[in-house]
Formats: structure tokens, sequence, C-alpha cells
């Protein structure tokens, strides 16, 4: 039985249940996650394909994939491919509904000639910049295009020579003939289509008039039979013309409903930005690990499971905030643990001779694959004279907290034996510790000793003579500020990006089991965190994503707020 507690409705599943009550759409429910393909997609993008293809499952209904493909100057193939393999791996499913607005130029351009019939859209010369100033402001009313009164025939026939390609680019638009005094800026005759003699990357050369958005965006729903249509705030002032557009048309008319987009610290969700990190090499590309993007995400070692989960606490509102980013690490360490094999890995090696311990002998050693759950069995790790430990875990003078490895101290070696450091080898040159001598206490075989003494650390560790050479990429944040677009004057959000951000480390040793592990599989090395291994990596030299460190700060924070410990 589930412990969680019974979720209240968020409004957008009230309005739906309202529906249903009402019959206003037949009981249907019918979704859709429509992206531009100009960019890849971000955690942001999660969460509307979270919610929309949430409520067709929670409601029995349908969900489309449907490009927004409406403005060849910014899209590519390229960026189609990467959202479908994303919302695919997502866990979304659109069944046989891969769609695109671009089939729909035809039925686009067919209302639009309606309108026109209608008297309530007309061909317009002004340049692109003139009717910008002749929109008016909040409280100015526009003034109207000389070319607003133009005949139905007029217009049907410069419609169609603009579509023929006899005008040049921006020499005309489309315009539908609203309100040029209406108190919402986007009602004042807003362009429908504009001249643009590009390459489209679906329907290649045959159109050189492109539907603007809003005009798009309505049809392209209409056209699919969506029930409701849900979209980020910043839409809510063109609902009005949304709505006009259908009613104007008769044409089926779905509901738009406006959400609150998600803000994440650290992070800026900007495909433009996003694309000029890319542009610029800030970051390797778009599946850099440090990138808030899905293929970012997916290469750090995040799992879909997590990404939703977070989708899920975080709701839906309809006012805008800033959730933080440890919670999504939070939801993804909790997924985490639940899965990830552990294994010993040594980030930064200290070469460790067992004086006592016999030359040439090894011995497997059984080690839990996962506390978490015991079906995940157990494997033997080699153990031999000499191993790697982490040389953090060392300190030659030791402060009163430091409880690991010093001179003269006894430890647990994790599934081994407890050893003592007798003495020290150091760089002759550098003075720096370069090997450890210990002895081994044979009778502590597993961890404990017979005599019960005890030891305060409890270390990993790797055989060197079995262990395989690993690089291993460390990630901190991309921005050093919670808030990136928090900058000085005259400078950019880009001044805020963390010069700190990766850190690579090569010369790591990791334990045999991994040999051959398989791209994006995913392990906690044990006290280092969660690492998946990136596509980079190759037989004689293992690469691996650090995905987050173990220490929770989410749940630290929880744990204050509600007094527990
Ligand atoms: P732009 O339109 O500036 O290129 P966009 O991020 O809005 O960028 P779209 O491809 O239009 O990109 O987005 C597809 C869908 O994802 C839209 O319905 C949009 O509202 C939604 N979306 C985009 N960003 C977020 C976000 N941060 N949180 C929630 N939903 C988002
Ligand atoms: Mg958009």
């Amino acid at each position: 039985m589930s412990t969680e507690p019974k979720r209240s409705l968020n409004f957008i599943e009230e309005i739906i249940e309202e529906d249903n009550r009402t019959g206003k759409w037949g009981g249907r429910v019918h979704t859709r996650f429509p992206p531009e393909p100009n960019g890849y997609l971000h955690i942001g993008h999660a969460k509307s394909i979270c919610l929309n293809f949430g409520l067709a499952q929670k409601y029995g209904g349908k969900f489309n994939l449907r490009f927004d493909d409406t403005n060849p100057a910014k899209e590519e193939q390229e960026y189609v491919d990467s959202i479908i393999e994303d919302v695919r791996w997502l866990g979304a499913d659109w069944e046989d509904r891969l769609l695109f607005g671009s089939d729909y130029f035809q039925q686009m351009y067919d209302y639009a000639v309606q309108l026109i019939k209608q008297g309530q859209a007309y061909v317009c010369e002004l340049s692109p910049d003139e009717v910008r100033d002749t929109r008016g402001t909040l409280t100015h009313p526009g003034q109207p295009s000389p070319f607003r009164e133009r005949s139905v025939q007029e217009n049907l026939d410069l419609f169609e020579r603009m579509r023929r390609g006899e005008f040049p680019d921006g020499a005309r638009t489309l315009r539908a003939k609203i309100d040029m005094g209406h108190p919402n800026m986007n009602m004042r005759d807003p362009v429908m289509y504009r001249i643009l003699h590009a390459s489209h990357h679906r329907s290649g050369e045959a159109w050189c008039v492109y539907p603007m958005y809003d005009w798009a965006h309505g049809l392209e729903d209409s056209v699919e039979g969506i029930t409701h249509s849900i979209c980020t705030l910043e839409f809510e002032a063109h609902r009005p013309l949304y709505d006009w557009f259908l009613d104007q048309l008769g044409a089926y008319h779905p509901q738009q409903i406006e959400f609150a987009r998600l803000n994440l610290t650290y992070t800026v969700m900007s495909k433009r930005k996003l694309l000029e990190l890319v542009q610029e090499g800030r970051v390797r590309g778009w599946d850099d690990p440090r990138m808030p993007t899905i293929a970012g995400l997916r290469r750090r070692g995040y799992t879909p499971e997590a990404i939703r989960e977070f989708c899920n606490r975080i709701g839906v509102a309809k006012t805008e905030s800033t959730v933080s980013i440890d919670l999504l690490e939070h939801c993804l360490r909790e997924d985490l643990n639940r899965r990830a094999p552990r294994v010993m890995g040594v980030l930064r090696p200290l070469r460790v001779v067992i004086d006592n311990y016999p030359e040439g002998k090894v011995e497997e050693l059984e080690a839990v694959n996962n506390p978490e759950d015991a079906r995940m069995g157990t494997r033997r790790v080699p153990f031999s004279r000499v191993l790697y430990l982490e040389r953090d875990d060392f300190m030659e003078s030791p402060p009163k907290q430091f409880f690991r490895l010093a001179p003269g101290r006894e430890v647990r070696l994790r599934y081994a034996y407890f050893v003592k450091c007798t003495s020290v080898v150091k760089d002759p040159k550098t003075g720096e510790v370069a090997e450890l001598h210990c002895t081994y206490d044979p009778a502590t075989r597993g961890g404990d000793a017979p005599d019960g003494r005890k030891v305060k650390a409890t270390l990993h560790w790797v055989s060197a003579e079995h262990a395989r050479d690993a690089e291993v990429r460390l990630y901190d944040r991309l921005f050093v500020k919670e808030d990136p677009e928090e900058v000085e004057p005259g400078q950019d959000y880009k001044s805020n990006l963390n010069p700190d951000s990766l850190d690579v480390l090569s010369g790591c040793k990791v334990e045999p089991a991994l040999a051959g592990a398989a791209p994006l599989s995913r392990y906690q090395f044990e006290r280092q965190g969660y690492f998946c291994v990136d596509p980079d990596t190759a037989p004689e030299r293992l690469v691996f994503n650090r995905t987050v460190p173990l220490r929770d700060t989410w749940a630290k924070i929880q744990q204050k707020e509600t007094g527990r410990t």
C-alpha cells in the first residue's frame, strides 16, 4: 500500500474534472506538447511534458507530440531528432501522433483566405519597423495601417501573390483586422503571415509565406482536436487572440490554460541563452552534463524516474516561483539510492603496501551490491598486498576531528580487514606523501575485530594490480549565483558562469567489476557519490561523470524544518 498522502487536485485537474462533469468535451481529454525545434529540450520542458502526458494518462486521454515548426529561420532536423529522443526517454507516449505544424500549412492558408473573405484580414505593406511604430502603447491607441481598408478582392489577389513568391522578404504581411485601439496590444491587427524565402526542414521550398505563432498555434490545436491547450503564463495575454481567431473561423475551439513555468536556482532556461553557451563553446555541447537540457541531465546520470518525481513534487501553479535545484538533486539521490549498484573507486589514489600480507596472494572478498535492495546480490572484489586508498583519507598530522588514516592509526577497509599505518614514504624532491606502509590484522576479515576493538573509519580501496584506470569528471554548478541573471551593470548572465564548474581527474582507479561498463550505466562509488559512465568511455580508459555527491542538502534542510534528525 502506498504511504504517499493523497495529493489534492491541481487547478488544471479541477478544470478537467469540471469539464468531465458538464460533458464539455464529451469526456475527452486530449493534450499536446508543442516544442519549436529551435534547440534542445530542458528541465522546464520536462515539466510541461510530464504535465501534459500525465493528464492524458490520468484521465484516459490522448497526448500528442507536435512540433510547432513554423519558423524555418531557426529550426533544424537535429533539434527535431533530439526532442523525439528526449520526450521518449522521459517516458511520454504519443502513440502514433507524432505531428508537425508544418503539415497544416495548406489548411492554415485556407483559413487565412476565409478570414480575408470575411473582411477580417488584409495585406499590409508597412515594414516590420513601421508596424511596430504604429502599434501605439499601453496608454495610446495604435494608428490604422493605410492598407487596412483594401477590398476583399484586392487582399485575396495580393495574398495569393505573396504565396507565389512575387514579393521579397518583409515587403508584405497579412494582418488580422481587429482593433488598433484594443487595450490588449496583441489584438492590434497582429501579423498572421510574413514573407520568408527560406527552405523549411520539412516542407522544403513549398512555401515562402510562414504563419506567425499566434495564428498557427491555435489552428494546430484545433486541427488536432486538442481539448486543453496548456501553456506557460506569458501566453495569458495572447489568449484573447487565440480565442478570436478560432471564433471568427467557427473552427473547433480548444481551451487555452496557462500555468507558471519552472525556474530553477543556479540555472538559465532560455533556449536562446543555452544556444549561446553551446555556440560560444562555454560548454562542450547541448548534452554537456552541466547543461539543464534533458540530454545533459541524461549524460550526467539523471534517471527519467527522478525527473518525473521532481515534476510531480513541484506541482502546477498559477504564479511564478523559483524551485531550488537541491530538490531536483534530492529526487535524483532518492532514486539512485534505490537502484545504483555500489562499487569502489578511488578518485585521487595513494599507494598503500600491506607489509605483512603475502606477496602474490589474492583474496576475493564478498561485497554487497546495494544495501537498499538485497535482490541486487553480492560480488567479489579482489584484495591484495598493494592497494590504492583515497589521498584525502590520510593525514600525516591530523587535526582532532579527523578520524581516518594517520600514522599509527587503525581503520577498517570496507569488506576487508583492519589496517594500521606503520610508515610514510615521501617524494624526496617534493616532500609529498608518495606511499604508505601498513599492516593488516588477519583476524578482522569481513570487517570486525574478534577482541571487540573499534575503529572510527571505514575506507574504500581498490587492489592496485586489479584496478582499472578511469577518468572522472566532477561537476559543480554552471553558475555561481542562485539567480544567474543578477548581474553588475553592463554585464550579462555569462559573467556569472562558474570558472570551476568542471574538474577532470585522470589517473583514477576503479574496481575491476567496472571493466566494460556500458555508457550511461549508473553506480554509487562508495563514500563519493553517484557516477555515470560517459559515452566517451573506452575499454582501456573508463570515463565517468559524477552525477551528484552523496550529501543531500535538501534532505538536511527538510530535517531541520521538521525537527527530525
Ligand atoms: P521559445 O518559445 O522562446 O523558443 P520555449 O522554451 O517557450 O522557448 P517551446 O519550444 O515553445 O520553447 O516550448 C514548448 C513548450 O514547453 C511550451 O508549451 C512552453 O510553454 C513549455 N515550456 C517552455 N519552458 C518551460 C518552463 N521553463 N517550464 C514549463 N514549461 C515550459
Ligand atoms: Mg515558446
